[in-house]
């Protein structure tokens, strides 16, 4: 699969939010967020470490709502021989690395963007139409 190249996906991370997120509990994370885009077909984790305060982040399922710049990118490596040997494993089983895109690959805050308007999971379908 290195002809074609797969279509662009949008995903977002955001830090402990949705999933575990329960109804009348405070936040116990920072809901910083990042959006990511597949720059190659593979496999991509349901978590990553969040950037803002280390605890962890949560994959939205490439559901988001609203199209917003991607801030980090999974990619495959070109070389795999200088890489760590859990990382290799990783590459080797099919998994992309992710890295900040330049200029813009920072984690951010919950206002930048509503995070209603972020999550569409399915604990919040979207509004029907009218
Ligand atoms: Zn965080």
């Amino acid at each position: 699969m290195t002809e074609n190249r797969a279509p662009a996906r949008l995903n977002a991370y955001v830090c402990d939010g949705g999933h575990f997120r329960l109804p009348g509990l405070p936040r116990p994370a920072c809901d910083h967020f990042i959006i990511t885009i597949d720059c190659a077909e593979g496999v991509t984790p349901f978590m990553v470490k969040c950037g803002n305060c280390g605890r962890m982040a949560f994959s939205k399922m490439y559901r988001i709502a609203v199209a917003i710049a991607p801030t980090h990118e999974w990619y495959w490596p070109d070389e795999t021989a200088d890489l760590p040997e859990g990382t290799r494993e990783h590459v080797e089983r099919g998994g992309l690395l992710l890295r900040p895109i330049e200029g813009r690959g920072r984690w951010l805050h919950p206002d930048a963007l509503r995070l209603d308007q972020l999550i569409v999971d399915a604990c919040r379908p979207l509004p029907a139409a009218a």
